[in-house]
């Protein structure tokens, strides 16, 4: 089954790392109001239980501190759902959090880890033969851009029938080792940042997916059995800022058109959010970009990571507040 509907429901595995202080944060003597206690429990220390309104302590199943490095987060938030790709089994990886608390610094790492440990799989397993492809878009006000090509014309979202939700001419490059993965990493940056300048808007705005896919089937002469082929995606989305979103959330407003709201981070809101309750009712893919994209990396067979980014200072305090209700309710 294409969506992997008929299979068993997947938890996501909800994860919070918090950075630590910035020089910035340090000078104007910002403090940390957060502390991880234990692996799965981060408080917040300065809480008067009764004078606040908002819980003290908060578990996941991991939390990782202002100590903790990505290599870190990523074995032990994301590793094990990035490789299920090569066990045919499609995935996601998402950062969420405000701008500036370190969603690309832990995706991006998070991003070479998965490829290195990938790369390692298939030169350990020779009895398959496997090819491992890239591709990577961006998602801005609703519209998808490829981020290897040079044409900043859309792309479009179709529904195949067979293939399910595909982006339509996305460009996907064989990796062939390291250096070309960094090559093709550094041609995503400069389009991101030419995207940047044309709009005259930061990154906080738009999404990133950096897709792999691996496609492996047995070798005839292996006579290890198993010939058939087995394909899979992971994706390593790297969100836009919440801060819009949450804002919004908390005003009550309803979704709408409108450049100060972002549909695909609230769509994703609401579909992890179904998700996390079961998957009983309807999940409202097909209303943002961003959701239909990943539809069939989402739910159902699909594993899921969630790594929510916090900012430690205490004039954040309201943001990341934001950022854990919305890890609480992914769980
Ligand atoms: P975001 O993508 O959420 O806007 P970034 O990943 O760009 O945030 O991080 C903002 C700044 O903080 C960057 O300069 C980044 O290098 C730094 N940073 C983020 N997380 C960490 C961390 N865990 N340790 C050290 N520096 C970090
Ligand atoms: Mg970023």
């Amino acid at each position: 089954d294409l969506h992997g509907s008929s299979g068993q429901d997947e938890k996501i595995f909800v994860s919070v790392r918090m950075r630590p202080l910035n020089e910035r944060e340090i000078t104007r003597n910002d403090v940390c109001d957060w502390e991880c206690i234990n692996n799965a429990t981060i408080i917040f220390k300065s809480n008067m239980p009764e004078r606040s309104m908002f819980p003290t302590a908060y578990t996941f199943d991991r939390v990782f501190g202002s100590e903790s490095n990505t290599k870190q987060v990523y074995e032990e938030g994301a590793k094990e759902i990035a490789l299920a790709a090569v066990s045919g089994i499609n995935s996601s990886i998402f950062a969420y959090g405000q701008t500036s608390s370190g969603k690309t610094y832990t995706m991006s790492g998070i991003t070479e880890y998965a490829v290195a440990d990938i790369f390692e799989y298939m030169n350990q397993h020779k009895e398959r033969e496997f090819a491992l492809k890239f591709s990577a878009m961006e998602i801005y006000n609703e519209a998808v851009r490829d981020l290897l090509g040079t044409d900043s014309t859309p792309l479009r979202v179709l529904d195949d029938p067979e293939k399910g939700t595909v982006v339509e001419k996305l460009i996907e490059e064989t990796l062939i080792d390291w250096n070309h993965l960094q090559e093709l990493l550094s041609i995503c940056e400069a389009q991101r940042q030419i995207g940047e300048t044309s709009l005259n808007e930061n990154s906080s705005r738009s999404h990133q997916i950096i897709r792999l896919t691996v496609e492996s089937s047995g070798r005839e002469y292996s006579g290890a059995g198993n010939s058939s082929t087995l394909t899979a995606t992971v994706n390593f989305v790297d969100l836009a800022g919440s801060e819009r979103a949450s804002q919004t959330l908390a005003a009550g407003a309803r979704l709408k058109e409108g450049s100060h709201i972002n549909r695909s981070l609230l769509t994703l809101g609401t579909v992890i959010r179904k998700l996390s309750k079961g998957r009983n009712g309807h999940i409202p893919y097909r209303d943002s970009k961003l959701t239909r994209i990943l539809h069939n990396s989402l739910g159902g067979n699909a594993r899921t990571a969630m790594i929510c980014t916090i900012s430690p200072a205490r004039s954040h305090v309201e943001q990341s507040r934001n950022t854990l209700w919305f890890a609480s309710c992914a769980k």
